[in-house]
């Protein structure tokens, strides 16, 4: 396999930093994340192929693969260089027809994998937490403060609807903590690799809406960003009485759980 500068001198390509295209040239990184996406033995989704530093060893272990990559000159470049069980899919992940993807990749569980773009981070994984797709893993690429709003804890400033989405569906664990010199060119923040697995819990459907209520203003109380969303100041405070709530609590203060009551 070529190296990342190599391939872009072959090709004649630039890495783009408003794509967030820094590729991943640790080895011995690439190894273990492969290991973790291939390891349910599950067709797998890549976001953001690049020039395939992950997408070509894991097209060796025979699994579906679909990668979808904005940059239609890395599409181009990864195309030729796979084999018949990978495809390569040349679209805007946050637009991607997931469903029609799913399909493609026979329609069952997905492993998903992705040393993901760090401008669109946050929009991604709530578009993998909230699209209902049977993901059973998720081994995500991202930068250091992305990742902690995954582990954040109750009243932590990271502590957000993601988090609360991310601990309900998964269990979650840092499989690889990196520096810039495992990328090239070098970002200027260091990253990690988390592992995210199943945990069988279902979301009630109104939960994340309710999150992007309960967030919406950090310093206001959970009423006032309820009653903000259209609910009456009277119907919001019953919601949180009866679910054994005090009623000037914020939403930074509930854990994961009470979030479910709630939205109960
Ligand atoms: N996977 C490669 C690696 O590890 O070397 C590249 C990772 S690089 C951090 C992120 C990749 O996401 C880039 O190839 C970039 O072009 C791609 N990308 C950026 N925005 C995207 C989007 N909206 N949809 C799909 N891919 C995107």
């Amino acid at each position: 396999m070529k190296t990342a500068r190599e391939l872009l001198t072959e090709y004649g390509l630039t890495p783009n930093k408003a794509l967030g295209q820094n590729f991943l040239v640790d080895e011995e990184a690439i190894e273990r994340i492969v290991s973790a996406a291939a390891g349910p033995g599950l067709p797998v989704l890549e976001i953001g192929p690049g020039l395939g530093a992950l997408t070509a060893p894991l097209a060796e272990s025979g699994l579906p693969i679909a990668a979808v990559e904005l940059d239609a000159a890395m599409c181009g470049v990864l195309s030729s260089a796979l084999p018949e069980n990978a495809a390569v899919i040349n679209a805007d992940f946050l637009k991607a027809d997931l469903g029609l993807i799913h399909e493609k990749l026979g329609g069952g569980e997905i492993s998903v994998v992705g040393n993901l773009p760090y401008y669109i981070t946050s929009p991604i994984c709530m578009r993998l937490l909230t699209e209902g797709l049977p993901i059973r893993r998720m081994t995500l690429m991202m930068q250091k403060e992305a990742a902690d709003r995954f582990t954040a804890e109750p009243g932590d400033k990271n502590y957000g609807p993601l988090t609360v989405l991310a601990q309900l569906l998964y269990s979650i664990r840092q499989e690889l903590s990196l520096s810039p010199a495992s990328y090239f060119p070098q970002p200027e923040v260091s990253s990690c690799v988390l592992v995210l697995d199943r945990s069988g819990f279902s979301l009630p459907a109104p939960l994340p809406r309710l999150l992007k209520s309960a967030f919406a203003m950090r310093r206001k109380t959970l009423l006032n960003n309820l009653s903000a969303m259209g609910m009456t100041k009277t119907a919001a405070a019953e919601l949180i009485e009866k679910a054994g709530l005090p009623p000037s609590v914020r939403a930074e203060a509930l854990r994961p759980e009470d979030f479910v009551r709630l939205s109960r």
